[in-house]
C-alpha cells in the first residue's frame, strides 16, 4: 500500500487497520498538517449508496513519494490504482510497474477524465457503468451499451477492459471480443464497496495465476457475497469463503 494520511485520529486508525491485516506501513506517508481522506457513506433502504469523498492528504501524495516506493511496487505481482490520488502520482506508479513487468489494474474511480497515457499504460481498465459513461460519453444501461463502451475505451487506448454491471455481473472485453459474466443471484443489503471487493479479488485470482475469465468469475462471487453483508471492508469475504461459494 502506497498512500498518505493526515495527522488526525483517522490517520492513526488507517495505520492500525493496515497493521492488523499484515500490510506493511513503510510506504504510508504522513503529513501532520493535513486531514486524512475520509468517505462517509449513506445507504438507502434498497441498499443503494451515496459516497461523499473528502480526499484530504490523498491529494498531496507526490510523484517523488511514489518514486521513493519503487522497490515496493517492483516486488508486487499486480498494482491496483484508483483516482483518489493526483495524476502525477498515478503515472509515476504506472511507469514503475510497466517497466518492471508488474501487471496494472486501473479502476478509474471516482470518475473523472484521465490522460490517454494512463489508459495506455494499464493492462486492465475496470470501470463501473457510471465511470465507463463518463470516460466514453456512452450511457451504459444494457449489455449492448456496455460492449459499445468497452470497445470505445479500447479505441481510446485501453488494452483490456472489464465493465462491472452491478447485479448483472461484469463484461470482459479482450482481444476485440466481449463476453458477459453474470453475477450470482443474492439478496443485496448493502452494495457499498462491491466494486472494491470485485477488483481486489480479481487481483488475488490473477496473482494466483488464473486466466482472466476465471478471475472475473471469482471476482463476481466475491463481490456478490460482499453485497449480502453490511459495510465495506468488513463485508469482504476471505479467499476460502469465495472458493466455497457456488452461488
Ligand atoms: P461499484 O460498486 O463500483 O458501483 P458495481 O455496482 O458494478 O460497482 O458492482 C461491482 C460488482 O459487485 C459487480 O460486478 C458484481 O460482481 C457485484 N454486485 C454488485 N451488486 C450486486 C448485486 N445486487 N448482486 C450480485 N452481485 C452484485
Amino acid at each position: 500500500m502506497v498512500t498518505k494520511v493526515g495527522g488526525d485520529v483517522f490517520g492513526g486508525m488507517v495505520r492500525q487497520n493496515f497493521a492488523s491485516q499484515g500490510i506493511a506501513l513503510d510506504t504510508i506517508f504522513t503529513d501532520e498538517s493535513l486531514a486524512s481522506g475520509v468517505a462517509p457513506i449513506l445507504v438507502d433502504d434498497e441498499g443503494h449508496n451515496l459516497v461523499i469523498i473528502v480526499p484530504g492528504a490523498n491529494n498531496s501524495l507526490s510523484a517523488a513519494e511514489v518514486n521513493g516506493s519503487r522497490s515496493v511496487i517492483q516486488s508486487a505481482r499486480i498494482l491496483i490504482c484508483q483516482l483518489e490520488i493526483p495524476d502525477e502520482a498515478i503515472l509515476a506508479a504506472f511507469e514503475i510497474a510497466s517497466q518492471s513487468g508488474v501487471k496494472i489494474i486501473f479502476n478509474p474511480a471516482p470518475a473523472r477524465p484521465v490522460p490517454g497515457r494512463m489508459l495506455a499504460l494499464a493492462d486492465l481498465l475496470v470501470p463501473n457503468e457510471t465511470e465507463a459513461e463518463l470516460l466514453t460519453g456512452i450511457p451504459v444501461g444494457s449489455l449492448e451499451d456496455a460492449a459499445r463502451a468497452a470497445r470505445a475505451l479500447h479505441t481510446m487506448g485501453a488494452r483490456t477492459v472489464i465493465i462491472t454491471l452491478g447485479a448483472q455481473g461484469a463484461l470482459l472485453f479482450e482481444d476485440g471480443h466481449a463476453s458477459h459474466f453474470p453475477a450470482p443471484q443474492v439478496r443485496a443489503v448493502d452494495t457499498t464497496g462491491s466494486g472494491d471487493a470485485f477488483i481486489g479479488s480479481l487481483a488475488v485470482s490473477l496473482a494466483r495465476g488464473k486466466s482472466l475469465p476465471e478471475a472475473v468469475q471469482f471476482a463476481n462471487r466475491a463481490a456478490a457475497l460482499s453485497v449480502t453483508r453490511i459495510g465495506t471492508q468488513i463485508s469482504f469475504p476471505t479467499p476460502d469463503e469465495i472458493d466455497a461459494f457456488n452461488g
